[in-house]
């Protein structure tokens, strides 16, 4: 039996996590969020005390690391390191620069390819990421290259991080936000761009529902479900 993929990319703040995980309920598929995976590998690095933008302190830790991924009874992705439930503390501001940096490194890729591969291998699955419609799964049935103006991004960012007590201010934010755009597109592996096979979806102008409802359209016109 082969499984049906959708491969979802695009810049932090698009909208990207929660249009993912909401279209693969609509579809009942499997969602699985990359970043959080970079983000518990980020979190590992800095518990150990060591840099997550040096690939020779990074390396040696990947040997014994131990990633899972399950999904609480509400349906949502949670992480676990070394059993413990990181599903929270991987969301906390400082991990996002930690995660970009991690991200950056080859070993780091190579080490995460297969487990992302795995997951499409045995489940029908909506997939978000930087990469995936490029790299992880180029053979991806539906790519989706989901974007916005950073300002846009920025507003939604602050509004998260309000929801979960996290003060923070616009102007961080932003620069925070053109910074991972700057990081995550100009490295030499795996960068962030759009699959030529991708279609664009600028969300700036859209809200949640009229955003999920394209991409439902989308996906209909590419699986016959
Ligand atoms: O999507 P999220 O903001 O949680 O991702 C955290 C970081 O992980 C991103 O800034 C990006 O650098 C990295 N990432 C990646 N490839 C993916 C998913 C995330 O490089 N497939």
């Amino acid at each position: 039996m082969s499984f049906k993929s959708v491969a979802i990319d695009g810049p932090a703040g698009a909208g990207k996590s929660t249009l993912a995980q909401r279209l693969a309920e609509a579809l009942g598929f499997l969602y699985v969020d990359t970043g959080a995976i970079y983000r518990t590998v980020a979190l590992a690095v800095l518990r150990a005390g060591a840099d997550p933008g040096d690939e020779a302190q990074v390396i040696p830790l990947l040997e014994g690391l131990d990633v899972r991924m399950g999904y609480g009874p509400d349906g949502g992705q949670r992480m676990y390191l070394t059993g413990e439930d990181v599903s929270e503390t991987i969301r906390e501001h400082r991990m996002s620069g930690a995660a970009s940096k991690v991200s950056a490194l080859p070993a780091v890729r190579a080490f995460l390819l297969d487990f992302q591969r795995l997951q499409a291998r045995e489940h029908n699955v909506v997939m978000d990421g930087r990469d995936i419609g490029t790299v992880v799964l180029p053979g991806a049935d539906v790519k989706i290259f989901l974007t916005a103006a950073p300002e846009a991004r920025a507003r939604r960012r602050l509004l998260e991080l309000e929801r979960r007590g996290q003060a923070a201010d616009f102007d961080a934010v932003l620069r925070d936000i053109r910074e991972r755009d700057r990081q995550d597109e100009t490295r030499p592996i795996a960068p962030l761009k759009q699959a030529e096979d991708a279609v664009r979806v600028d969300t700036t102008d859209l809200n949640l529902e009229q955003s999920l409802a394209g991409l439902l359209a989308l996906v209909k016109e590419k699986i016959a479900l």
